[in-house]
Order: structure tokens, then C-alpha cells, then sequence
């Protein structure tokens, strides 16, 4: 049976070969390992295996093991699921990262709310990048205004964009979703110097994802196992 430390390893494996055969640097693309429904005993295995970046999808599920891990003081918490405005305080108060921040209320509330002892949250836009009715995130046609706003915000730092492509989408459309975000990345880069993080790629679709520039891959699958 493969270990958590066996599977990590395994997909860092894959993100150095896919950086290489893209011509890009070495160590170019983070690694995010997504924990969400697993247990801290899984996740202390990560980090014991060297993983240092943790991305979580629920609030109340996250802060409980961001307690429970806290003298592991390297870990860098993501927040990346969809978050309703009365939760935004756990967010502001927990995380190092919030990865889908997806209208002007949530970026008000969170920067509000943001204790002062702590760093600026850093921030990505998630964007709807197929449209689709169900999934979060904001309209293409809407970036530009919700960048503007969060730009002026001061206890947030504005890092990139984030989306998840629709999982049912043949090759092509893959393809071009993930091209669509790494042109909207190369124009808002060119326009805030904050920006660095392209947050693409999961375990379905990693390499397309390095292939089109994505500086941060989120990974859950892959490293801990199908979730129930
Ligand atoms: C669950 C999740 C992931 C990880 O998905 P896997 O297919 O398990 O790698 C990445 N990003 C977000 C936003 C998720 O909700």
C-alpha cells in the first residue's frame, strides 16, 4: 500500500517533470496539498513529509485543525471553497489565504475583520471560467471591477486568480479554459504588482494545468486518497 509521504512524493515527481517539459523554471509551481474531510492525522503525515501548504474547503472543519495544528507554526493555511458572509470572520481571524473570493461584500467583510497582529490576507479572485450556473466564482466580465475594489483594501493583498474548470469538459475545452485563465493572469500581472499566483490544476488535470502557466497546483486526491 502506497503512504501519504509515498503519494507526495509521487506528485511533486510529476509537477518537476511537467514544469521541465513546459520549459519552465524548476520550482516554479507551488504545491497545495487540499486536506478537506481528511483527518489531522493525515495531514500531520503530509507534514512530516515536508508538505508545508494546506488548502481547506470548510470553515468550521478548517479552523478546527488549524487549532489543533498550531505549534506547527510553517504551515501555510488556504482557504478555497465558497464562503457565505456570515462566516467570513473565521476566514479573516485563521487563514493565511483565502483563494475564492468571488464579490466586493466578501472582500469588504474580509478585510474588515481582519485582526491587526496579522499580515494582510492574502487573496485570489475566483473566476467562473465555464460559466457554469452552479459553480462560484465571479463572470470574466466582472474581474476588473472586483480587482479595482480589492486593490484599495489595505488588510488584504490581491495575489492572483483561481478557478476549477468544469470536470466534464472533453480535452479541448480543458485546454482552452485553462489558456483563458493564463491570459486574464498575464494582464491583471501587468496591471497590479501584487500579482503572482496562477492557481490552476488538480489532480485531474495538473500537467495541462503547468503547460498553461499555473504557479500553484491543488492537489487533493493524489496525495491523501478519494475522499468519501
Ligand atoms: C477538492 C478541491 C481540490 C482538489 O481536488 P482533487 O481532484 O481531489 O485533487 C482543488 N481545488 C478545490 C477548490 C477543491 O474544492
Amino acid at each position: 500500500m502506497q503512504t501519504i509521504a509515498d503519494r507526495l512524493l509521487y506528485t511533486q515527481n510529476l509537477i518537476a517533470q511537467a514544469t521541465k517539459n513546459a520549459h519552465r523554471p524548476a520550482n516554479s509551481v507551488k504545491l497545495l496539498a487540499v486536506s478537506k474531510t481528511k483527518p489531522v492525522s493525515d495531514l500531520e503525515l503530509a507534514y512530516a513529509a515536508g508538505q508545508r501548504l494546506f488548502g481547506e474547503n470548510y470553515v468550521q472543519e478548517g479552523v478546527e485543525k488549524i487549532k489543533k495544528m498550531q505549534s506547527l507554526r510553517d504551515i501555510e493555511w488556504h482557504f478555497i471553497g465558497p464562503l457565505q458572509s456570515n462566516k467570513t470572520r473565521l476566514v479573516a481571524e485563521h487563514f493565511d489565504w483565502m483563494q475564492s473570493v468571488d464579490r466586493a461584500k466578501i472582500a469588504q467583510r474580509l478585510n474588515d475583520q481582519r485582526p491587526v497582529n496579522l499580515p494582510p490576507l492574502q487573496v485570489c479572485i475566483q473566476i467562473n471560467i465555464d460559466d457554469e450556473a452552479s459553480k462560484s466564482g465571479v463572470a470574466v466580465a466582472e474581474i476588473d471591477t472586483l480587482a479595482a475594489h480589492i486593490a484599495t483594501l489595505p488588510n488584504l493583498c490581491l495575489r492572483g486568480i483561481m478557478a476549477i474548470p468544469r470536470a466534464d469538459a472533453d480535452k479541448e475545452a480543458q485546454k482552452n479554459a485553462l489558456a483563458a485563465m493564463q491570459s486574464i493572469f498575464t494582464d491583471l500581472k501587468a496591471r497590479y504588482s501584487t500579482i503572482d499566483t496562477l492557481s490552476i490544476g488538480m489532480s485531474n488535470d495538473m500537467t495541462l494545468a503547468i503547460e498553461n502557466g499555473s504557479t500553484m497546483v491543488r492537489i487533493g486526491t493524489a496525495i491523501f486518497g478519494a475522499r468519501k
